[in-house]
């Protein structure tokens, strides 16, 4: 935090310095924000509240991207336009600071992630001071403050005992390098998110969430909230729901006594006349059960073995040659027209893909068909059948497939929360045999995970040990593992000697839930202790679900998936009463520098911090807004700084000698255009042509400064001011004004004002009238010229000739006389 004085600033209306002082207009008035708390409205007494809330950075870097800076003042933006309208504008700001990133970047610098955690903070912070946000400072969070993981592993308990958590032994995404396993959310192109390694594929026990249990909702939900429709199409696509057929093959060799059948999903039933070959999944729970009849069993092993690792995207790429094995002695039987089909077994069909078995049709499937033709297995051309007929005669039910896989939460990792279950080997026994009424005696997740029961609610947070060997084991253990202190402890359920989850959570469970941690932590921390969310029922149901929600695309199926089902099961729960946790949320766009992605070996990345030491918090806002609408994004040049300087450098003098104490309180007419102009550009984060627009509007200021009045250069600050939140509030003071101008009035337009804002202007040559235009009031001499030496029926009466004298009478008339 700056250092707090409780001196008033000097209210100076004249001799104000030649140019703008942003050191220390911005020393000034941070401190004295924070010393007057304009950014921290009253939780609890709010009238009307509005949650303006940006994605927390990740500290996983020496400071504070400029990428983030453009979130952070796009949102702050929006946040200080919002309080000026009048509402209770929370806007809080933490560090999304457990899990991998923070771990692999203090591996990196070769220090403990809890020194490097206190490292990166100071430095974020002291960063995000400066960059003129209207932060609730008091709310600030860390995801690795015990009393905030505490509630991370209270949702933990919560899942579990709900049923929503369960133990799975699965083949499950590796990265070599990290040495943990990854959802399949963080594998993107089949590398790793955080290291782009090369993902592989290891066996191991892992806790899951049930995220699909919550798919049909998820996918429904979308149509009632309004978010960028990238995302909500990333996320769509990403829960991948299909509508199909499922339709039993039997399959014949199999020497059991009994028919065994694959259940095989379809959405393209009408071709099944064409269906030539079966083809299962190598990692199937289906093999084993056709197991007896397969005659070529090793092979088929050798082949599960050589595409294990196989990342997934190389399987189902369409450059890699397809690999298979038949499975020899058994076959299968087309139920639409009875043909004993050949039994293959090839990665390009996905476990996770509705059962794990595709009936291959050639004929209508590009994949089939190069498949076949690698094989030499038929294609069949056959006709098209209507679906509902041909599912009468075979027997296919209706069904509905998910793409969305449960969320794999588990981590080997140290840097996190540790998943609070406990395990009791004689427990388990008790568990796996209850029957009846027994059974009544556990929860859900206790009969889901025998053996299991959450740390009590009481003995949280399971705190992190400090642990001086933290790198990542590569055993599938974490380090955790193997500190014994930790790792023993009593049965929750039987008080016996049992042993602890040494696993942590995915940092993504951290930041599912932090919208609400900003309000259930912070300044009220100390009372909120050792209590439930339902205490603070009332906070919540004042601020949430949160009003407006800035931040990147590239969380669409991460972070913006995983909070959506934390929040319906939550709700479900009875903990909250909403379940979309972000009514508003907008994606903003990228910001590239002289045309090229900003990264560290290109050595173009810039560094805020060194554009606001030379040139000022409001001057990098103005030039980073300028760029391009939010949602675009845009390509960052240095020239470009030059323009907003020179803005800021005119509103200064315009200020500086401005007599503001004979001005009239009236607004100038076109002062109405520029005010609807801005309002509706923030509203649509158009923030680039809301400048444009202020720039317009000094530059009729200065072209005729006596006609500038007192309420107009009002006007005009406060319109600047969620741009520019610290030379205006500068201004604001210095013509006389109250603190602070971002609690002062949004303006309001007056439509017939707007209305009557233009007039018929007479072009007179030599005296004569030759021809009228319309044109906007408060036109200036120069600008009349420019538009009337333009006008073709102009140019040809005058040809090349230079004009002698111009007359010009403001709203009506101009005369060339040449
Ligand atoms: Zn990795
Ligand atoms: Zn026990």
């Amino acid at each position: 935090m700056p250092k707090i004085t409780n001196k008033k600033p000097s209210i100076r209306k004249k001799n104000l310095p030649n140019s703008y002082p942003f050191n220390k207009a911005q020393k000034k008035w941070s401190e004295y924000w924070i010393k007057n708390k304009i950014y921290h409205p009253n939780l609890v007494k709010a009238k009307e509240p509005f949650y303006n809330l940006m994605m927390f950075p990740y500290p996983s870097a020496e400071g504070l991207h400029v990428g983030n800076m453009y979130a952070f003042t796009g949102s702050d933006i929006y946040g200080r336009y919002q309080r000026m309208k009048g509402k209770d504008v929370f806007e809080p700001i933490g560090l999304d600071g457990f899990g991998i990133h923070s771990e692999n970047y203090a591996l990196k610098k070769g220090t403990h992630p809890a020194k490097q955690a206190k490292i990166t903070e100071k430095n974020f912070y002291r960063q995000l001071q400066t960059i003129g946000n209207g932060f609730a400072w008091d709310n600030r969070l860390e995801t690795y403050d015990p009393d905030y993981y505490k509630w991370t592993q209270w949702i933990f308990t919560q899942m579990f005992k709900n049923g929503l958590a369960y133990l799975k032994k699965a083949p499950v995404n590796w990265c070599p390098s990290c040495k943990t396993v990854l959802a399949d959310e963080q594998v993107i192109s089949g590398k790793c998110e955080r290291c782009d390694s090369e993902v592989t594929k290891k066996e191991l026990e892992q806790w899951f969430f049930k995220i699909t249990k919550y798919a049909p909702r998820l996918l429904k939900n979308l149509d009632k909230i309004d978010w960028s429709e990238k995302v909500k199409i990333a996320q769509k696509n990403w829960i991948g729901k299909s509508v199909g057929y499922e339709i039993d093959f039997v399959i014949i060799g199999t020497g059991l006594s009994k028919p065994i059948k694959a259940i095989v999903f379809t959405t393209r039933l009408d071709t099944i006349l064409g269906a030539t070959f079966l083809v299962i999944s190598p990692t199937s729970e289906f093999l084993k059960k056709i197991e007896a009849g397969i005659t070529n069993q090793k092979e088929l092993n050798e082949y599960i073995w050589s595409v294990r690792n196989k990342p997934e995207a190389e399987k189902i790429s369409e450059k890699q040659a397809k690999t298979g094995l038949e499975l020899k002695g058994v076959k299968a039987i087309n139920p639409a027209n009875g043909m004993e089909i050949p039994i293959w077994v090839s990665d390009y069909v996905l476990s996770g893909y509705g059962t794990g078995i595709i009936m291959a049709v050639p004929s209508y499937d590009e994949r089939d068909l190069e498949f076949a033709d690698r094989f030499n297995l038929p294609v069949l051309q056959t006709p098209l059948v209507a679906k509902e007929k041909i599912a009468k005669q075979v027997g296919g039910k209706l069904a509905t497939q998910y793409r969305l896989r449960d969320w794999l939460i588990s981590r080997q990792r140290y840097w996190g929360p540790p998943i609070p279950l406990i395990y009791c080997a004689k427990c388990m026994i008790k568990v796996k045999n209850a029957k009846g009424k027994e059974r009544q005696k556990y929860n859900a997740g206790e009969l889901l995970n025998p053996g299991w029961f959450a740390v009590q609610e009481n003995k949280l947070p399971v705190l992190l040990p400090y642990v001086k060997e933290f790198r990542p084991t590569g055993t599938g253990e974490s380090p955790l593992a193997s500190i014994k202190s930790f790792r023993d402890t009593k049965c929750p359920k039987c008080g016996n000697v049992a042993i602890r989850e040494t696993d942590v959570s995915d940092t993504f469970l951290d930041s599912a839930w932090y919208y609400l941690g900003y309000l259930i932590l912070g300044n009220q921390k100390s009372k909120i202790k050792n209590q439930k969310f339902a205490f603070l029922e009332n906070i919540i149901k004042k601020w949430l679900p949160v009003h407006m929600y800035i931040g990147g695309a590239e969380h669409s199926v991460l972070h913006l998936l995983y909070s959506r089902f934390i929040t319906m099961a939550l709700k479900d729960m009875g903990h909250i009463n909403f379940e979309e946790p972000f009514t508003k949320f907008r994606a903003h766009g990228l910001i590239i520098r002289d045309g090229a992605k900003m990264s560290k070996s290109k050595g173009n990345v810039v560094n805020p911090d060194e554009y606001i030491k030379k040139f000022g918090a409001d001057a990098l806002r103005l030039h980073l807004m300028f760029l391009g609408p939010l949602e675009e994004g845009g390509d960052f040049r240095d020239a470009g700084m030059a323009g907003v300087i020179r803005f800021l450098g005119r509103i200064w003098s315009f200020g500086a000698t401005f007599n503001a104490i004979k001005r009239d309180k009236e607004l100038s007419r076109h002062m109405h255009k520029t005010i609807k102009e801005v309002t509706e550009d923030i509203e649509l984060l158009k923030y680039n042509t809301a400048i444009s627009e202020l720039m317009i509007a000094l530059n009729i200021f200065t072209e005729n400064p006596e006609a500038v009045t007192k309420k107009d250069f009002e006007t005009f600050l406060i319109l600047l001011a969620p741009f520019a939140p610290f030379i205006t509030e500068e201004l604001w003071e210095a013509i006389g004004n109250k603190f602070s101008i971002h609690k002062a009035k949004w303006p309001e337009y007056d439509k017939k004002a707007l209305k009557q804002d233009s007039f018929t202007l007479v072009i007179q040559i030599n005296g004569k009238t030759r021809h009228t235009i319309k044109a906007t009031k408060g036109l200036s001499e120069k600008d009349a010229l420019g538009i009337v030496l333009s006008e073709d029926k102009i140019k040809n009466l005058i040809g090349d000739k230079i004009p002698k004298k111009v007359f010009f009478v403001p709203e009506r008339l101009i005369n060339i006389v040449y």
